[in-house]
C-alpha cells in the first residue's frame, strides 16, 4: 500500500461481525474479512440497516437473490440492501466522496456498459449474467447477488451512493432507498405529476412513501387504499388526502368521487391479484397505472378494458434513475417526515428478531432498523 493509499483509509479491522444465510430461516452470526473496496468503489461502515419484504422473502425462499449461479444458501452469503453509513476507505480514482461522510445506498450497480444502464435504467441491467449477477461486468446487487447488509462494512460502487445529510437519523437514512423507489414509480408512471390526481394501492412501506413523495412533488388528489386503519392513518399523516379501507367501502366509487371521474395515476403496491383491473377502474381513460409490486400468483386481467379506455400499464424494477438521489434531497429539505413509517430498532445481535417483527408485524411494525455498532 503506498503512502497516498494509506492516508485516503481510516483504522478498519482485518474482520467484521456479519450475519450468514444457512439453511433456509437459518441466520447465524459469524465473522468474515473485511471487503476491499476496487477502483470506484467504497468500503462503507454500516451503521443502519431496515428490514425489507423482499430480506424475509430471500431468507425463507431464496429468489430473488441468486448467488453465484444458484439459491444463497450455506454459501456464507450475507443478506441486507437498505443500509447507510460511513464511508471509511476510498477504492482507486475515487474523488467523489469523501472518508467520514455518510451515506445511503442503492441496491443495484449496473454495469454502466448496456443500453439500459445507459438510460439510467441500471435497476434492468443487460449485464446482468446467465444467472443474474455478473461480476466481471461490474452488475452487482448487495444483499440479492453480493454480500449485504446485515454485516459491520460493506463495498459500494460510488455509483449506488446518495450523501445523508447530518442532522438526518441514522434510521430515517435507510428510508431513503425506499422512497427513492417511489420516485421512480411517479417519474416513469407521471412525470410532471403537479396538479395530478394519484391513487396508491397498499399502505407498506414503499406504497407510504409514494404518498409522501407525489405530496411533495405537488401532486393534487393522492388517496392511498389498504386494508389495516392503522396503515391508512399514516398515510393520511404523510399527506394523503383521502384513505380508503377497501374492506368497507367501494374503492373504485369512491376513487372515482373524490376526483371527480377517474385518477390520473395509480401506483399498484399491494400485489392485490385484482389490483389491476380495480386500478384500471380508479382511472380516467387516458389514464396510467404503475406496477410496484405483484401478486404471487397469475392472475386474470381484463385487457378489453384496459384497450377501450387506453389504460397505459407502466412497471418499475426497484430504484432506477437516480431516484434514490431526488429522494433525498426531499429528505434533507424535510418535505416529508420518513421517519413516521420507521417502529422498531434492534442491535446488531437481534437481526433475527428484527427480521421476525418486519414479517409477522408484531406490535404494528412497518419499518424495522437494525443498527450495526
Ligand atoms: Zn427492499
Ligand atoms: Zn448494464
Amino acid at each position: 500500500m503506498t503512502a497516498s493509499t494509506q492516508a485516503k483509509s481510516l483504522s478498519i479491522p482485518k474482520t467484521m461481525k456479519a450475519w450468514v444465510l444457512d439453511d433456509p430461516e437459518q441466520l447465524r452470526l459469524t465473522e468474515k474479512p473485511v471487503p476491499e473496496p476496487g477502483p470506484a468503489e467504497v468500503l462503507v461502515r454500516i451503521d443502519a440497516v431496515s428490514i425489507c419484504g423482499t430480506d424475509v422473502e430471500i431468507i425463507t425462499k431464496g429468489l430473488p437473490a441468486i448467488v453465484r449461479g444458484g439459491p444463497p444458501f450455506n454459501k456464507n452469503f450475507t443478506p441486507g440492501h437498505e443500509y447507510m453509513g460511513t464511508i471509511v476507505k476510498l477504492g482507486a480514482g475515487v474523488d467523489e466522496y469523501k472518508i467520514g461522510d455518510r451515506v445511503a445506498v442503492e441496491i443495484h450497480a449496473g454495469c454502466g456498459r448496456c443500453e439500459r444502464c445507459r438510460m439510467g435504467m441500471y435497476t434492468s441491467c443487460l449485464n446482468y449474467g446467465q444467472n443474474y449477477g455478473d461480476h466481471q461486468k461490474g452488475h452487482r446487487a448487495n444483499g440479492f447477488t453480493t454480500d449485504g447488509g446485515f454485516a459491520q462494512y460493506a463495498v459500494n460502487h460510488i455509483n449506488t451512493l446518495a450523501h445523508v445529510p447530518a442532522d438526518m437519523s441514522d434510521e430515517e437514512a435507510t428510508l431513503i432507498v425506499t422512497a427513492g423507489t417511489a420516485m421512480y414509480a411517479l417519474d416513469v408512471t407521471a412525470g410532471l405529476v403537479a396538479g395530478q390526481s394519484v391513487v396508491v394501492m397498499g399502505p407498506g412501506p414503499i406504497g407510504l412513501m409514494t404518498v409522501a413523495v407525489a405530496k411533495a412533488l405537488g401532486a393534487g388528489e393522492v388517496i392511498l387504499t389498504g386494508t389495516r386503519d392503522n396503515r391508512l392513518e399514516m398515510g393520511l399523516k404523510l399527506g394523503a388526502d383521502h384513505v380508503i379501507n377497501v374492506t368497507k367501502e367501494d374503492a373504485v366509487a369512491k376513487v372515482r368521487e373524490y376526483t371527480q371521474g377517474g385518477a390520473h395515476y395509480v401506483i399498484e403496491c399491494s400485489g392485490a391479484p385484482n389490483a389491476v383491473n380495480d386500478a384500471a377502474n380508479m382511472l380516467r381513460r387516458g389514464g396510467r397505472i404503475c406496477l410496484a409490486a405483484f401478486p404471487g400468483e397469475p392472475v386474470p386481467i381484463d385487457v378489453a378494458n384496459l384497450v377501450r379506455n387506453n389504460i397505459y400499464l407502466f412497471g418499475i424494477r426497484g430504484e432506477g434513475r437516480s431516484g434514490t438521489h431526488r429522494a433525498a434531497s426531499l429528505m434533507a429539505q424535510k418535505r416529508f417526515n420518513a421517519k413516521l413509517i420507521h417502529t422498531h430498532t434492534f442491535p446488531l445481535e437481534e437481526v433475527p428478531t428484527a427480521v421476525r417483527y418486519a414479517r409477522e408485524r408484531i406490535d404494528d411494525a412497518i419499518k424495522v432498523v437494525v443498527k450495526m455498532n
